[in-house]
């Protein structure tokens, strides 16, 4: 049986966050992705390579079984609907909460009160769709591929649903968060064919991330 792997990985926070996940699982990556044009990277394991992939494909390399395992935000699970993953770690890394944020000049509540009809820029549609419609707000979503912070600078929409760390970002074009919707962090996903047919590799590896994700609580 082939027990190769192939674990789909983003460059940036969710690539140099996943390292010290995969040394607690003994495995070591020693290509750079910010340095190298590469984007298959072979590990200390003869048979486990990652692929680098943009953050918001990892799901769909994973459901086809084009990658066996991979790391993806809650955002991006939840905007993908998750179909064909085992999702069997919260990672406890990557995190930050999907929030609401309007200018600082704009009554959001106020708005909201009088029943208004609301323009929300965002990447995440279907996050945003549904929890506005579970607070009875009428909204018209504007689908974007990112910069949401210049929505409502330049007169696009009222708001944005955007991921907000720190509160830098927002602070730096005039924002306010005004709603924090939902925690986010980054998930293990595990394609359901290979965890049944790749389980004596996979199963210590997933483990071994389980092990290293609760210190990190
Ligand atoms: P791309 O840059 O390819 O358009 P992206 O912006 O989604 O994709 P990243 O910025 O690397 O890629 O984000 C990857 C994941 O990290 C996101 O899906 C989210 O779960 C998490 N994330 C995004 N922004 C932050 C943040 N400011 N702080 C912590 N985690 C974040
Ligand atoms: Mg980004």
């Amino acid at each position: 049986m082939n027990q190769s792997l192939t674990l789909a990985l983003s460059k940036g926070r969710i690539f140099d966050e996943t390292l010290p996940l995969l040394e607690a699982a003994g495995i070591t990556v020693s290509d750079d992705p910010e340095q190298s044009r590469k984007l298959i990277l072979p590990t200390s394991d003869p048979v486990i390579r990652v692929v680098i992939v943009r953050a918001s494909d990892v799901p769909t390399y994973v459901q086809y079984g084009a990658a066996d395992f991979g790391v993806a935000g809650k955002d991006v699970l939840l905007e993908h609907g998750g179909e064909g993953l085992y999702q069997p770690v919260d990672l406890n890394i990557a995190k930050c909460r999907m929030s609401v944020a309007v200018s600082a000049g704009f009554d959001y509540a106020s708005a909201v009160r009088q029943g208004a009809r609301l323009r929300v820029a965002t990447k995440y549609v279907n996050v945003a769709r549904e929890h506005f419609a579970a607070k009875g707000v009428h909204v018209d979503l504007i689908k974007l591929y990112g910069s949401m912070e210049l929505g409502p600078l330049v007169g696009l929409s009222d708001a944005i649903v955007d991921l907000v760390s720190t509160g830098s970002t927002l602070r730096a074009n005039h924002l306010v968060e005004v709603e924090q919707i939902m925690d986010i962090s980054s998930r293990l996903v595990v394609n359901r064919a290979a965890l049944k047919t790749k389980r004596e590799k996979l199963q210590p590896i997933i483990e071994a991330f389980e092990r290293a994700a609760s210190l990190k609580q």
